[in-house]
């Protein structure tokens, strides 16, 4: 039986040697490794030396399909492919597909990231995604003292 192994418990990257080992008694290549700007825990893997957040492999993990899959899907609806003609290309049912995108407007900065940093798509077109969803939210990132602070809300 496997647990789901949590963010931090092995690295991501998979063309690491190391990739997706659980972090247990002989093993002990991620490390925590700082914070982000959004305050995020950042781990670094010594095997790879590659850095990633918390959120990196685990955006989507309880879904049963892996992560690469859901991104290239949602990277191929930016491009302007329809979603009825994926369902038929891929497989997946419409509402897997619309659940997806709901999933990831919720990380909509994390997904941009990995959208941007790994296939060639453009804000525009990535913006195109969450109209699917009405998502408008969650833009920018880097959100400005979110927690705690003396401040009185939105201005
Ligand atoms: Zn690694």
């Amino acid at each position: 039986m496997t647990k789901f192994a949590q963010v931090g418990d092995f690295c991501p990257d998979e063309t690491c040697p190391d990739y997706g080992k659980r972090q247990s008694d002989p093993q002990h290549n991620v490390i925590k490794y700082g914070k982000t700007q959004t305050g995020r825990q950042r781990y670094k893997c010594n095997t790879c030396q590659g850095t990633f957040t918390e959120t990196r492999g685990t955006i989507f993990y309880r879904r049963h399909t892996p992560e690469q899959d859901i991104i290239g899907t949602l990277a191929l609806i930016a491009e302007g492919n329809r979603i009825s003609s994926l369902v038929r290309t891929t497989g997946h049912k419409e509402d897997t597909i619309i659940a997806w995108i709901r999933e990831a407007a919720g990380h909509a900065a994390a997904i941009e990231e990995v959208l941007l940093a790994e296939y060639q798509l453009t804000r525009g077109q990535i913006d195109g995604l969450w109209a699917y969803v009405g998502n408008k939210g969650e833009k920018k990132a880097i959100p400005r003292q979110m927690k705690g602070g003396s401040s009185g809300g939105p201005r």
